[in-house]
């Protein structure tokens, strides 16, 4: 077994590899493999495994990537992401790649797509609707639609039917991966000094760049260790991360925020990974109305998704009420359409609930931020001196 920051080193690089070299070299391999990159927020990456290929997360250039070429591309009163992924798709580092799937989330993922598309990047480029009608009649059918697309492009590449069974492995696959990420929020809610939030991103996120079944390997060796009491408990807050779940703030952002005296026990950073509560169906006959299903009814809070009969704010709430959190860090990237307009949904029914909360704006290329640690440390010590009750009785 590998020590613990064995395996953080080896996912901190990972994470944030730019050329994608460990997809490259599995692709390489074998025969018929496809790479195929997703942006955020999620995409159900079961059906590209079973289809004998590797979905690949695109997370931007962070502050890695110069921009030279992104920003003619866009205006300037937009957000960051898209001008990195054109920058490094430009400079081939995904050359390597077979597809890309743009999943709804805004106007600027579909313009991106029609960009990628204008300048024939990848053997085929599709802008994926998810449905936000949650009827599995007729969104869930939608939905299967969708999905049975992409296979159709990827059998065009590879020649490979997609199996009952190869979903049914997938699934299972991706379930034990959700499980163990899973299970390290629910240990950090009650000791988050056995792993920073910085530790648990860089995990997290490595597991959009690798097999699954290498990421599962490592993800039941960190499980393994954080049941030990290891770590030394600090005075901080616990708080809830709201609003980052595209463009990702820088690492020190992330860092900073538990040096200002906060503990982050839930975020939504690599959102995607963690999109859907609990297994989904490993043994269904009609594997992709499973994994629709689950989309449908076990999806957690979004910005994405606008299901009237359960109001977002309420399941925020209730996060911030079960991981008991005394406050929330509304974190946005600057002109984020869908986090923005979000934020005073939120904010207005904080307010009659008595939640705390702050809000900021970053940038993925951005490395200062003096002024929010700051203002972060002002929100902890506030909570820590007048009021370190978690939330209670919101819902
Ligand atoms: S950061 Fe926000 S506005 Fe920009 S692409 Fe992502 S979701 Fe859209």
């Amino acid at each position: 077994m590998k020590t613990l920051k064995e395996i953080i080193d080896i996912c901190k690089f990972q994470a944030f590899d730019l050329n994608f070299t460990r997809a490259k070299e599995w692709k390489l391999e074998k025969d018929g493999r496809v790479l195929v990159g997703y942006m955020p927020i999620y995409f159900p990456r079961e059906i590209i495994h079973a289809a004998g290929g590797m979905a690949v997360g695109i997370f931007g250039g962070g502050d890695r990537k110069q921009i030279i070429k992104g920003d003619a591309y866009y205006q300037s009163y937009i957000c960051h992401i898209p001008r990195s992924i054109i920058e490094l798709a430009l400079d081939k580092h995904m050359a390597h790649f077979d597809g890309f799937i743009f999943p709804s989330i805004c106007d600027v993922i579909r313009n991106l797509s029609g960009i990628f598309k204008q300048q024939k990047i990848g053997k085929f480029v599709k802008y994926m609707d998810f449905p936000q009608n949650f009827l599995p009649e007729i969104g869930g059918v939608f939905y299967q639609q969708e999905m049975q697309h992409v296979l159709k492009y990827i059998k065009e590449i590879n020649g490979i039917d997609v199996t009952i069974d190869a979903l049914n492995h997938a699934i299972d696959l991706y379930n034990k991966n959700r499980k163990m990420i899973s299970y390290i929020y629910n240990i950090r809610q009650d000791f988050p000094w056995r792993l920073s939030i910085e530790d648990v991103y860089y995990i997290v996120r490595a597991g959009t760049v690798m097999p699954v079944e290498e990421h599962n390997e490592l993800l039941e060796q960190v499980c393994e260790h954080i049941k030990e009491n290891i770590g030394v408990p600090q005075d901080k807050i616990k708080v809830v991360i709201s609003g980052a779940f595209c463009e990702q703030p820088a690492i020190g952002l992330i860092k900073a925020i538990e040096e200002a005296g906060c503990y982050v026990v839930d975020d939504d950073y690599m959102l995607g990974s963690r999109m859907i509560l609990g297994d989904i169906d490993a043994s269904s006959n009609n594997p992709l109305e499973a994994i629709s299903n689950s989309y449908i009814k076990q999806s957690q809070y979004s910005s994405s998704i606008y299901d009237v009969n359960n109001p977002k704010e309420y399941r925020l709430a209730k996060i911030v009420e079960s991981r008991g959190a005394t406050g929330v860090i509304f974190a946005a990237a600057s002109f984020c359409d869908p986090s923005l307009l979000d934020a005073p949904i939120f904010q207005n029914a904080f307010n009659k609930m008595g939640i705390r909360y702050i809000s900021f704006q970053y940038s993925e290329n951005i490395n200062q931020y003096k002024v929010i640690k700051e203002q972060v440390g002002a929100f902890s010590d506030s909570i820590k001196l007048w009021e370190d009750e978690p939330v209670t009785a919101v819902i």
